[in-house]
């Protein structure tokens, strides 16, 4: 029997839709919406001195987990790991960006993090 306590209440904003999402079932199907629509500039985008679309993993959005960060070191370190994990994943080391767009170029670390400023917006 369900009550209004036994339900989750967490209320999460999506910054870049401008829209509440109230439960988690929902939160995980907003996820997969981003995850198969992915834009392409995952950096903070700002409009009119307001941020409209906050900092968001390229990474984890391919996982199907849209991240939102707020804070600018934390970002760059988060998107520094994935691409650590992803050079001690690759024997070969040829480096991938995480946009389907881009799947088919392959990178050295240095390319690849200017391939994210400039291509995504990912200033680090
Ligand atoms: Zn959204
Ligand atoms: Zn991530
Ligand atoms: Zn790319």
């Amino acid at each position: 029997m369900y009550t209004q306590a036994t339900i989750p209440t967490q209320i999460r904003l999506c910054v870049e839709c401008k829209v509440w999402v109230s439960t988690d079932l929902e939160w995980i199907k907003h996820n997969e919406l981003h995850a198969h629509n992915p834009s392409i500039v995952y950096g903070p985008v700002i409009a009119e001195g307001i941020l409209a679309a906050p900092r968001r993993c390229p990474y984890c959005t391919k996982q199907g987990m849209y991240l939102q960060i707020e804070n600018h070191s934390k970002y760059v370190e988060h998107i520094e790991e994935h691409v650590r994990q992803q050079m001690a994943d690759n024997s070969d080391s040829e480096l991938h960006c995480p946009h389907y767009s881009c799947a088919h170029m392959g990178f050295d670390k240095r390319r690849l993090l200017s391939h994210l400023d400039k291509v995504h917006g990912i200033s680090f």
